[in-house]
């Protein structure tokens, strides 16, 4: 994170304040200003914790505040400790703390030893703009906490971005959910980070995720993996801005129309690219369309590109699913509260069955798409390619970028049809 101060705004600022807020030091809303009360709140945070009182979120400050923002602290053991007291300083669970620390026995703790230990609080931001960076800390943060969780990084990005993916659960039964194919509707990234966190704590502390999953039972049966951002070049774009040092700097504004604001209209990949247009599923039916859709070239939106996977986001997705042996899949974007299926009337197998449960279990219609989104998108390609269903999941209502201010409501919504299409 950069060195911030009162007038400066963005993103950053809203982790900050988010951080700040978490934590009790901070009470005014998540504006991602850096106004006066994030100068009192940054200057109460320095007192409390000994450091030179500035009002500036310096080098010093976010040493202090990064424990917080990863969800973690290292502890190290005194006398008097015990894995309660412990717990109870932390605001947190001794479950928690053992799934934190797999190789120690915590209930014979050694004076000196040191304990990775999380807070009570969670770690997954669901109040903030979700960029790349929050994407990274976030992810960081659930490993520490939840050690099980397996990571990886299953490609790159045309900017070389990760694509990250994450692993939930050893069962035979293996689903793919994957969110923010376009950049506007990165509020689908942080829905995706939710549930790995609602998933992990309750797995650990035995507990039933809502309408009485219970995640043991998921864990055995399935296997979730999770590619929680695939186009994070479009979602920074989106978010913080065309950087100076994007290498298709002139190019971007040109084909944005001459505008440098990204912030609104931008859905593509940083080659303007639309990744969801660029699978190998009604491709050229839809290249030889396009101008009819009024698209001319690469843009914020809808152009497919010069070939199916010419793009390495899209690539690495379709050799991603091409390794694994996917029941369905779920692409996660926004809005609508639909859920589309049915590629070309292909109907796969337990298609239409699978779409009207995962419809009740959400409240969105189910419906088959049309116009040019019914064309070359992923859930097509998974469809065409292995006869097996896949579900475009359109979240919230109202136009993109839908405000974070929906994200408790998209949640609710969608929390037991992740669970749901797991199992089915
Ligand atoms: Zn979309």
């Amino acid at each position: 994170m950069r060195n911030l101060k009162q007038g400066d705004m963005g993103p950053d600022v809203m982790l900050l304040q988010s951080t700040l807020k978490k934590i009790g030091f901070f009470d005014g809303e998540i504006t991602g200003d850096y106004g006066e009360d994030t100068t009192l709140a940054v200057q109460n945070f320095q007192r409390a914790n000994g450091i030179r009182i500035t009002g500036d979120f310096d080098v010093a400050t976010y040493n202090q505040l990064e424990k917080y923002i990863l969800g973690y602290a290292l502890y190290t053991v005194n006398e008097e400790d015990t894995a309660d007291t412990i717990a109870e300083k932390f605001g947190t669970t001794v479950k928690n703390i053992e799934a934190a620390n797999p190789n120690t026995d915590i209930y014979s703790l050694a004076v000196g030893q040191e304990l990775t230990v999380p807070y009570g609080t969670q770690v997954v931001y669901t109040d903030i703009d979700y960029t790349y960076e929050v994407l990274e800390l976030n992810i960081r943060g659930l490993k520490e906490r939840y050690p099980f969780l397996e990571v990886g990084v299953a490609g790159y990005s045309l900017l070389g971005r990760n694509l990250y993916f994450i692993k939930i659960g050893g069962g035979k039964n293996e689903v793919f959910y994957n969110a923010a194919h376009h950049s506007l509707e990165w509020i689908t990234t942080p829905v995706l980070m939710k549930f790995i966190e609602d998933f992990a704590e309750a797995f650990v502390n035995n507990q039933d995720l809502s309408w009485g999953y219970d995640p043991e039972r998921i864990w055995k049966s399935s296997t979730i993996y999770i590619m929680p951002m695939v186009n994070p070049d479009g979602v920074e774009l989106v978010l913080n801005g065309l950087q100076r040092d994007n290498p298709y700097y002139n190019d971007l504004i040109k084909w944005n129309g001459g505008s440098n604001d990204f912030s609104k209209n931008w859905q593509a990949n940083s080659r303007g690219v639309d990744l969801n247009h660029n699978y190998n599923a009604g491709w050229e039916a839809y290249k030889e369309r396009e101008t009819e859709f009024g698209i001319t070239g690469p843009g914020p939106t809808r152009y497919a590109g010069p070939s199916p996977e010419s793009e390495p986001e899209t690539k690495t997705v379709a050799d991603f699913t091409r390794n694994r042996n996917f029941r369905l899949v779920l692409a996660y974007h926004s809005q609508g509260e639909v859920i589309y299926w049915n590629f070309m009337n292909l109907n796969p197998p337990d298609g239409e069955y699978i779409g009207r449960a995962l419809a009740s279990a959400s409240g969105y219609s189910l419906e088959m798409a049309s116009g040019p989104a019914a064309y070359s998108g992923y859930d097509d390609w998974f469809t065409k390619e292995f006869n097996k269903p896949g579900y475009t999941i359109e979240v919230g209502r109202g136009k993109n970028p839908l405000p974070i201010s929906q994200f408790d409501e998209i949640y609710s919504d969608n929390l037991e049809m992740l669970l749901l299409a797991a199992i089915i």
